[in-house]
Protein backbone atom coordinates (compact mmCIF):
# COMPACT_ATOMS: atom_id res chain seq x y z
CA UNK A 1 0.00 0.00 0.00
CA UNK A 2 1.42 3.18 -1.01
CA UNK A 3 -0.23 6.34 0.87
CA UNK A 4 -0.02 10.39 0.92
CA UNK A 5 -0.84 12.27 4.03
CA UNK A 6 -3.28 15.19 2.41
CA UNK A 7 -2.71 17.07 5.53
CA UNK A 8 -0.14 17.68 8.20
CA UNK A 9 1.95 20.19 9.92
CA UNK A 10 5.74 20.95 10.13
CA UNK A 11 6.05 19.20 13.14
CA UNK A 12 4.92 15.55 12.02
CA UNK A 13 6.28 14.49 9.39
CA UNK A 14 4.09 11.11 8.53
CA UNK A 15 6.42 9.37 6.36
CA UNK A 16 9.29 9.31 8.77
CA UNK A 17 7.27 7.69 11.06
CA UNK A 18 4.72 5.10 9.19
CA UNK A 19 5.24 2.42 6.84
CA UNK A 20 3.25 2.51 3.76
CA UNK A 21 3.50 6.47 3.82
CA UNK A 22 5.50 7.95 1.09
CA UNK A 23 5.14 11.36 1.10
CA UNK A 24 3.42 14.41 3.76
CA UNK A 25 1.66 17.55 2.57
CA UNK A 26 2.52 19.84 5.10
CA UNK A 27 0.97 23.28 6.11
CA UNK A 28 1.79 25.91 7.69
CA UNK A 29 0.11 27.96 10.41
CA UNK A 30 1.38 31.57 10.01
CA UNK A 31 4.18 33.33 8.10
CA UNK A 32 7.01 32.57 10.68
CA UNK A 33 6.99 29.10 9.40
CA UNK A 34 7.00 29.80 5.58
CA UNK A 35 10.76 29.59 5.72
CA UNK A 36 11.07 26.66 8.30
CA UNK A 37 8.62 24.74 5.77
CA UNK A 38 10.63 25.91 2.47
CA UNK A 39 14.23 24.41 4.22
CA UNK A 40 12.28 21.02 5.22
CA UNK A 41 11.46 20.70 1.53
CA UNK A 42 14.47 21.39 -0.20
CA UNK A 43 15.75 18.85 2.05
CA UNK A 44 13.57 16.20 1.38
CA UNK A 45 11.56 15.58 -1.81
CA UNK A 46 8.36 13.80 -0.18
CA UNK A 47 7.62 16.97 1.90
CA UNK A 48 5.09 18.77 0.00
CA UNK A 49 4.30 22.26 1.04
CA UNK A 50 1.43 24.56 1.37
CA UNK A 51 1.83 28.07 2.73
CA UNK A 52 -0.50 30.55 4.60
CA UNK A 53 -2.44 31.18 7.43
CA UNK A 54 -4.83 29.36 9.48
CA UNK A 55 -7.69 31.52 11.42
CA UNK A 56 -6.58 30.38 14.28
CA UNK A 57 -3.04 32.17 14.04
CA UNK A 58 -4.77 35.38 11.97
CA UNK A 59 -3.50 37.82 14.72
CA UNK A 60 -0.04 37.24 13.64
CA UNK A 61 -1.16 38.20 10.30
CA UNK A 62 0.99 41.75 9.16
CA UNK A 63 1.16 44.50 6.40
CA UNK A 64 1.92 42.89 3.12
CA UNK A 65 1.68 39.11 4.25
CA UNK A 66 -0.48 38.84 0.93
CA UNK A 67 2.10 40.20 -1.53
CA UNK A 68 4.84 38.02 0.52
CA UNK A 69 2.71 34.94 0.11
CA UNK A 70 2.49 35.77 -3.97
CA UNK A 71 5.70 35.77 -4.22
CA UNK A 72 6.35 32.86 -2.35
CA UNK A 73 3.67 30.69 -4.25
CA UNK A 74 5.11 32.31 -7.36
CA UNK A 75 8.85 31.02 -6.44
CA UNK A 76 7.82 27.73 -7.31
CA UNK A 77 4.68 26.22 -8.82
CA UNK A 78 4.49 23.07 -6.92
CA UNK A 79 3.64 25.19 -3.94
CA UNK A 80 0.07 24.97 -2.15
CA UNK A 81 -2.24 27.57 -0.05
CA UNK A 82 -2.96 26.40 3.35
CA UNK A 83 -3.76 26.12 5.98
CA UNK A 84 -6.28 28.79 5.10
CA UNK A 85 -10.30 28.52 6.12
CA UNK A 86 -13.11 30.01 8.86
CA UNK A 87 -13.52 28.71 12.48
CA UNK A 88 -16.39 29.60 14.58
CA UNK A 89 -15.03 28.91 17.68
CA UNK A 90 -12.06 31.21 17.36
CA UNK A 91 -12.69 34.95 17.35
CA UNK A 92 -12.51 38.01 14.89
CA UNK A 93 -14.45 36.33 12.47
CA UNK A 94 -14.63 39.19 10.03
CA UNK A 95 -11.15 39.61 10.08
CA UNK A 96 -10.96 35.71 9.38
CA UNK A 97 -12.95 36.19 6.23
CA UNK A 98 -10.52 39.30 5.26
CA UNK A 99 -7.58 37.21 5.73
CA UNK A 100 -9.10 33.57 3.90
CA UNK A 101 -10.18 35.68 1.24
CA UNK A 102 -6.97 37.39 0.61
CA UNK A 103 -5.40 34.05 0.08
CA UNK A 104 -7.95 32.16 -1.36
CA UNK A 105 -7.78 34.63 -4.20
CA UNK A 106 -4.36 33.85 -4.78
CA UNK A 107 -4.93 30.09 -5.05
CA UNK A 108 -7.43 31.37 -7.42
CA UNK A 109 -5.70 33.36 -9.33
CA UNK A 110 -2.57 31.33 -9.13
CA UNK A 111 -4.36 27.94 -9.71
CA UNK A 112 -2.63 26.31 -6.44
CA UNK A 113 -4.68 23.32 -4.53
CA UNK A 114 -6.40 25.21 -1.45
CA UNK A 115 -6.33 22.76 2.45
CA UNK A 116 -9.11 24.47 3.82
CA UNK A 117 -10.05 24.72 7.17
CA UNK A 118 -13.61 25.07 8.12
CA UNK A 119 -14.94 24.50 11.79
CA UNK A 120 -18.91 25.85 11.79
CA UNK A 121 -18.59 28.41 9.58
CA UNK A 122 -20.00 25.97 6.15
CA UNK A 123 -22.59 28.37 5.46
CA UNK A 124 -20.15 30.95 5.13
CA UNK A 125 -17.82 29.14 2.73
CA UNK A 126 -20.22 28.26 0.23
CA UNK A 127 -21.50 32.31 0.43
CA UNK A 128 -17.94 33.07 -0.57
CA UNK A 129 -17.91 30.17 -3.59
CA UNK A 130 -20.71 31.45 -5.09
CA UNK A 131 -19.07 34.62 -5.39
CA UNK A 132 -17.12 32.80 -7.56
CA UNK A 133 -16.94 31.19 -12.27
CA UNK A 134 -17.24 27.34 -10.67
CA UNK A 135 -14.83 26.62 -13.50
CA UNK A 136 -11.86 28.95 -12.49
CA UNK A 137 -11.82 27.29 -8.87
CA UNK A 138 -8.88 25.26 -7.91
CA UNK A 139 -8.95 22.13 -5.98
CA UNK A 140 -10.45 22.57 -2.51
CA UNK A 141 -9.74 20.13 0.01
CA UNK A 142 -12.30 19.96 2.94
CA UNK A 143 -9.90 18.79 5.97
CA UNK A 144 -11.13 16.71 8.68
CA UNK A 145 -14.68 17.08 7.30
CA UNK A 146 -17.50 16.16 9.34
CA UNK A 147 -20.27 18.19 8.35
CA UNK A 148 -23.52 17.27 7.64
CA UNK A 149 -25.24 15.57 4.69
CA UNK A 150 -27.46 19.26 3.49
CA UNK A 151 -23.17 20.36 2.88
CA UNK A 152 -22.25 18.28 1.85
CA UNK A 153 -24.30 18.08 -1.26
CA UNK A 154 -24.06 21.72 -1.37
CA UNK A 155 -19.77 20.91 -1.85
CA UNK A 156 -20.72 18.18 -4.20
CA UNK A 157 -22.13 20.92 -7.21
CA UNK A 158 -18.16 21.85 -7.30
CA UNK A 159 -16.09 19.74 -8.86
CA UNK A 160 -12.74 20.45 -7.44
CA UNK A 161 -13.97 20.32 -3.95
CA UNK A 162 -12.21 17.00 -2.44
CA UNK A 163 -12.66 15.94 1.58
CA UNK A 164 -10.00 13.98 3.99
CA UNK A 165 -10.28 12.40 6.58
CA UNK A 166 -8.42 11.14 9.83
CA UNK A 167 -10.67 9.66 12.72
CA UNK A 168 -13.20 7.25 10.97
CA UNK A 169 -15.14 6.20 13.56
CA UNK A 170 -16.02 9.58 14.53
CA UNK A 171 -16.48 10.92 11.35
CA UNK A 172 -18.39 8.45 9.41
CA UNK A 173 -21.35 8.29 11.88
CA UNK A 174 -23.57 9.50 9.53
CA UNK A 175 -21.68 7.36 6.81
CA UNK A 176 -20.29 10.59 5.10
CA UNK A 177 -17.92 8.95 3.68
CA UNK A 178 -20.21 6.39 1.86
CA UNK A 179 -21.93 9.48 0.18
CA UNK A 180 -18.62 10.76 -1.44
CA UNK A 181 -17.57 9.74 -4.85
CA UNK A 182 -14.04 7.63 -4.38
CA UNK A 183 -12.88 9.84 -6.57
CA UNK A 184 -12.63 12.64 -3.84
CA UNK A 185 -11.90 11.21 -0.86
CA UNK A 186 -7.97 11.60 0.90
CA UNK A 187 -6.56 10.81 4.29
CA UNK A 188 -4.58 12.74 6.90
CA UNK A 189 -3.00 12.87 10.48
CA UNK A 190 -3.30 16.81 10.70
CA UNK A 191 -0.19 16.36 12.60
CA UNK A 192 -1.78 13.79 14.58
CA UNK A 193 0.71 11.03 15.90
CA UNK A 194 -1.98 8.85 17.04
CA UNK A 195 -3.57 8.52 13.38
CA UNK A 196 -2.24 5.44 11.75
CA UNK A 197 -3.00 6.03 7.83
CA UNK A 198 -3.32 2.62 6.89
CA UNK A 199 -5.61 1.97 9.44
CA UNK A 200 -7.76 5.09 8.40
CA UNK A 201 -7.63 3.37 4.62
CA UNK A 202 -8.41 0.28 5.65
CA UNK A 203 -11.61 1.65 7.12
CA UNK A 204 -12.46 3.22 4.37
CA UNK A 205 -12.06 0.25 2.08
CA UNK A 206 -14.77 -1.26 4.86
CA UNK A 207 -17.20 1.26 4.29
CA UNK A 208 -16.78 1.65 0.22
CA UNK A 209 -16.38 -2.22 -0.17
CA UNK A 210 -13.78 -1.56 -2.29
CA UNK A 211 -10.50 -3.44 -2.85
CA UNK A 212 -8.55 -0.75 -4.51
CA UNK A 213 -9.67 1.83 -3.06
CA UNK A 214 -6.19 2.66 -1.16
CA UNK A 215 -5.02 2.91 -4.80
CA UNK A 216 -8.03 4.93 -6.12
CA UNK A 217 -6.98 7.72 -2.50
CA UNK A 218 -3.39 7.35 -3.67
CA UNK A 219 -4.17 8.62 -7.04
CA UNK A 220 -6.38 11.22 -5.23
CA UNK A 221 -3.33 12.74 -3.39
CA UNK A 222 -1.62 12.81 -6.70
CA UNK A 223 -4.22 14.77 -8.23
CA UNK A 224 -3.82 17.62 -5.45
CA UNK A 225 -0.02 17.97 -5.90
CA UNK A 226 -0.52 18.60 -9.30
CA UNK A 227 -3.02 21.22 -8.79
CA UNK A 228 -6.09 19.14 -10.74
ZN1 LIG B 1 -4.23 21.27 10.19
Amino acid sequence: MKIIDAHSHIDYLTHKHQSDVVGTVCCTNDENQWTQLIDLIHNDKNIYGAFGVHPWFIDSVSDGFDSRLEELLNSDSDYMVGEIGLDKYKPNMDKQIDVFIKQFNLAVKLKRTVCLHCVGAWDKILHILKQYDKSKLPIIIAHAFNANQKILEQLLIYNNIMFSFSKINVYSRNCRIANIPNDKILVETDGNMDVCLMDVVQKIMTIKNESDIAEIIFNNTQRILKHG
